[in-house]
């Protein structure tokens, strides 16, 4: 009997329509098979939430991770439904019922620890299990999130949780492509590409993988297969190598739209002082990206440019 975790992401399940063509797939994968089946909100409701939210200024962080996490629990109520009319032994889970236990860190969480022994039993009694994704609930009992796409976290930690034989992320593309083909028409899909390129290009805003989950993949040493909701097309595998890096010179390349720059002109060029400016923002979990120190012209002081993302600004 195999085990097999399969996610699908917003667009997979953007409308009943979708969620019924995912319950098709799910069908087709169940022979000899268990499988853990991971779904994000329906394209939309996720951000949807976060309007909400920034419209009522919300800064209480128990009650955004509630908010945010909502989409999730109407999209496996649903695949699960139809499983269970196409005589699919199927059982819904939000992240809390698993558990999956993360740090305090709402909005943003990390995934400290998923209850393996739950799951199988799960699995003894039900085939398929519906798992919501980018849920978890904190030491402190709160229902938390895992950051934004945090589905493929929620696939690949469960992945390695229960030892799958196989971890494939269904998405609204093909597979993993040298930039994104939604931007330029002649990007040219990857068939293979290891962790640490697809961690480089995921960091730096290819979002076909949440980063987080990159990493997680790379530490416990989960094969991810990426391939489509929608056209039935071989994939991209994201794997390990002796080697770090593949041959090419260049893997892909990759843009993101939401990064802030900031400059500080006239800083002291005396030891101590970039951490003084780094420490605070590391402090309240505000990840820097680059870093580009110049000397002023009167050789005396600095200019320092960092980015962050555009919603830490
Ligand atoms: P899902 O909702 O399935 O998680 P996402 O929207 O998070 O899907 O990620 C898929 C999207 O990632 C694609 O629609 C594509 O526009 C974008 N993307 C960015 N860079 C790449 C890339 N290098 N290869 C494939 N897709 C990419
Ligand atoms: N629904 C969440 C988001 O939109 C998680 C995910 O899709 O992976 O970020
Ligand atoms: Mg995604």
């Amino acid at each position: 009997m195999k085990l097999i975790v399969m996610k699908f992401g917003g667009t997979s399940v953007g409308d009943l329509k979708k969620i019924s063509n995912v319950a098709n797939i799910v069908k087709k994968n169940l022979k000899g098979s268990k499988l853990i089946v991971v779904l994000s909100a329906m394209a939309g409701e996720t951000n949807k939430m976060q309007n909400y939210l920034d419209t009522i200024k919300s800064d209480e962080k128990i009650e955004n991770d509630l908010v945010l996490t909502a989409g999730e629990n109407v999209t496996i109520g649903i695949l699960s439904a139809m499983l269970r009319k196409r005589k699919i032994n199927s059982l819904p889970l939000l992240g809390w019922q698993i558990p999956i236990l993360t740090d305090n860190n709402h909005e943003n969480a990390k995934i400290l620890n998923i209850d393996k022994k739950r799951i199988n039993k799960f699995l003894k009694k039900y085939d398929v299990l519906v798992i919501a994704g980018f849920q978890g609930i904190s030491l402190d009992g709160h229902i938390t999130s895992l950051g934004r796409g945090g589905s493929d976290t929620t696939a690949v930690a469960i992945a390695s949780a229960i030892n799958a034989d196989r971890c494939d992320i269904y998405t609204d593309v093909d597979g993993v492509y040298t930039t994104d083909p939604r931007q330029y028409k002649k990007a040219k899909k990857i068939k293979k590409i290891f962790y640490d390129e697809m961690l480089e290009m995921a960091s730096l805003g290819s979002k076909v993988m949440q980063p987080t989950s990159v990493q997680d993949a790379k530490l416990n040493k989960i094969d991810i297969k990426v391939k489509s909701s929608f056209v039935s097309k071989s994939g991209t595998l994201i794997t390990g190598s002796k080697k770090t890096f593949s041959n090419q010179i260049i893997t892909g390349i990759s843009s993101t739209k939401n990064d802030a720059k900031i400059t500080i002109v006239g800083v002291k060029d005396r030891p101590g002082v970039a951490a003084s400016i780094f420490r605070p923002l590391s402090k309240n979990l505000i990840n820097v990206d680059m870093v580009v120190q110049n000397i002023s012209q009167n050789g005396k002081e600095t200019d320092l440019t960092f980015t962050i993302k555009s919603e830490d600004l």
